[in-house]
């Protein structure tokens, strides 16, 4: 499949809707975030507690799927805040909110994905969780789902050096993220990686080595963020008390970064986004107030003087 589309000198760098267009021709494609209920074993005690220093999972999560309704509800409530503005699109389920293979066997994930499948319009299913909590036997039940239905993996790795996991608290390590990508690509799966720049202890190369690292493995999907120090994180907590280093990007930085990140990534694997737009009110730093379309219009004007852009 060819991701790059040469425009006279200038090459031009298929965007994520670009590449959704690919799986479903002539159909617009949107992603509904899910609440299914799940928890994070790195939460519960399982594997560790108190989490990732930076996560607050209301941050990412839109207001719609914050009750804890039946997964179908929350499709159509989704559904809804969409289908005004396009009455024909269809609909990626994306269960986003903490670790969507985790704390059910497989039959019981599979009937939960199952009803979300069931809704109308719901083409097919995106699921986030940790490289430590992909069991064979459930990337074989989404193997048979993805028979009938897309299904997209979106695996948290977020940086390919084991000093930076442990000292984000992540629990895991980066040879469970290559063995994650690996079991799950062998299956026919699609796998996206989520990395984080800006992590504590890591510099621009370090970043630039994590996407390298990445796209080393059979990825088809890239999503990048700058770290946000968000309010009532652990990472909040100590950074006020200069108990971990932390220099929050200041936005020409990241864009000249994400400029080189555009260099090094293949052809084959699409970047999904760059920037994570939390809710202002819970964001500490970088405070940008910008849209990911303000964003991608700068990092486009920087980027097209390297004859390349994207679409
Ligand atoms: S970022 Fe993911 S893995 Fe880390 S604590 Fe939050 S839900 Fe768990």
């Amino acid at each position: 499949m060819l991701w790059l589309i040469s425009l006279s000198d200038d090459v031009v760098m298929i965007s994520y809707s670009q590449y959704l267009n690919s799986i479903f021709p002539g159909v617009k494609v949107q992603k509904i975030s899910v609440n299914a209920g799940f928890s994070c074993p790195n939460r519960d005690g399982t594997i560790g507690s108190g989490g990732c220093l930076y996560c607050r999972n209301d941050s990412f999560s839109p207001a719609y799927c914050m009750d804890m309704e039946p997964v179908a509800t929350q499709i159509e409530r989704g559904k809804e805040f969409f289908s005004r503005k396009y009455p024909e699109m269809k609909y990626l389920a994306y269960f986003q909110s903490y670790t969507n293979t985790y704390g059910r066997d497989s039959s019981r994930l599979r009937a939960l994905y199952e009803e979300a499948l069931g809704c109308e319009g719901v083409v097919g299913l995106v699921i986030g969780t940790r490289p430590d909590t992909l069991p064979d036997d459930v990337l074989d039940m989404l193997s048979d789902i993805n028979r009938s239905s897309p299904v997209f993996l979106e695996i948290g790795a977020e940086s390919s050096f084991d000093d930076t996991l442990r000292l984000i608290n992540r629990h895991h390590t980066w040879a469970d993220v290559v063995s994650a990508v690996t079991r799950a690509s062998s299956r026919g799966l699609r796998c996206g990686l989520h990395l984080i720049a800006g992590l504590p202890g890591e510099d621009d190369e370090m970043v630039l080595a994590n996407v390298r690292n990445a796209c080393a493995l059979p990825i088809d999907t890239l999503k990048l963020h700058q770290l946000q120090i968000i309010e009532a994180t652990p990472l909040c907590k100590l950074w006020r008390e200069g108990r971990i280093e932390v220099t929050p990007y200041r936005l020409e930085e990241y864009l000249s970064l994400c400029a080189r990140i555009t260099q090094i990534v293949p052809e084959d694997i699409v970047i999904e986004r760059f920037l994570s737009q939390s809710p202002p009110e819970m964001v500490v730093a970088p405070k940008w107030g910008l849209k990911n379309y303000q964003f991608m219009n700068l990092l486009n004007g920087i980027i097209r003087k390297n004859k390349r852009s994207f679409l």
